[in-house]
């Protein structure tokens, strides 16, 4: 039941946020000691950082949309994680959507990603680096990793680097969260063997076929950042990664929500900018 509940807020959510959002204009940083505001799904950053775009143990895609902002340690942990995929020579580290200068909501595509601290990466590792071009348009064929039926990943797409890849992510110390499509759960669970603590990060969530969103915790020098609950315990293999996967329950009519009021400090960044 809540399950279906959250899947109708996010489609609700998305229609509702089709249009331009204010925060879309803001094209640099707020400048400001760095601190991020508010919840991962409504809320906004001061003192963002641009992710350096020349990196050799990343690469960043749609550099047009401009989604490369965050908070400082989003930063550091998206280096810490190229570096070490580098030195294991696993392959290229293939980043998404970050956050916008300011954070704030985007038009479309994700209800979080407010706060400059989460952060999309592709669950593919190309041998080789990809041309601006490729970075551009990316092509994630055939990188649908999730069978039709939804049930399992695609055999053949699969590979142990992208076992390793969220591995390396959700054992870092920064990260609560790493959200991916039940099936790559499941495959994980599987691949896993005796080392799983590191599984509670990883919550199935809802689409992520082809990347895995990762949640850093609220820096300590934001004081108005809101984290969220810690995961249950344990490794999530068991029942709960099984309720996903049961036919979904008859839900009641949808229930039409507006977006929460922003947080005043938020609110009010939006109103200087604005003046
Ligand atoms: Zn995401």
């Amino acid at each position: 039941m809540k399950k279906t509940l959250f899947a109708l807020c996010g489609l609700l959510l998305s229609a509702s946020t089709l249009a331009a959002t204010p925060w879309q204009s803001i094209r640099q940083p707020i400048s400001g000691a760095p601190h991020a505001i508010g919840s991962f799904a409504n809320g906004c950053i001061v003192g963002a950082q641009a992710l350096p775009l020349n990196d050799p143990t990343y690469q960043v895609m749609r550099q047009d949309q401009r989604r490369f902002y965050g908070h400082p340690d989003l930063i550091l942990f998206i280096q810490r994680l190229g570096a070490q995929v580098h030195n294991l020579q696993l392959g290229e580290v293939l980043i998404g959507d970050m956050g916008m200068a300011a954070g704030g909501r985007f038009s479309s595509g994700h209800a979080s990603h407010q706060t400059g601290l989460d952060v999309d990466i592709w669950l593919q590792l190309p041998q080789a680096r990809w041309s601006s071009q490729m970075l551009l348009k990316p092509q994630p064929q055939p990188l649908d990793l999730v069978a039709a039926d939804g049930k399992n990943v695609v055999a053949r797409h699969w590979q142990p680097q992208i076992d390793s890849l969220i591995k390396l992510a959700a054992k870092d110390d920064d990260v609560t969260r790493i959200f991916v499509n039940p099936a790559i759960k499941k495959q994980l669970c599987a691949d896993a063997g005796s080392d799983r603590d590191w599984l509670r990060k990883v919550r199935p969530w809802f689409g992520h076929r082809a990347h895995m969103h990762v949640r850093l915790r609220c820096p300590t020098d934001s004081l108005e950042c809101q984290d969220q609950p810690a995961p249950p315990p344990g490794d999530g293999c068991g029942a709960e990664l099984a309720s996903w996967f049961a036919p979904p329950k008859p839900s009641g009519a949808p229930i039409k929500r507006e977006p929460p009021p922003l947080p005043p400090s938020c609110q009010a960044l939006l109103d200087n900018h604005q003046l």
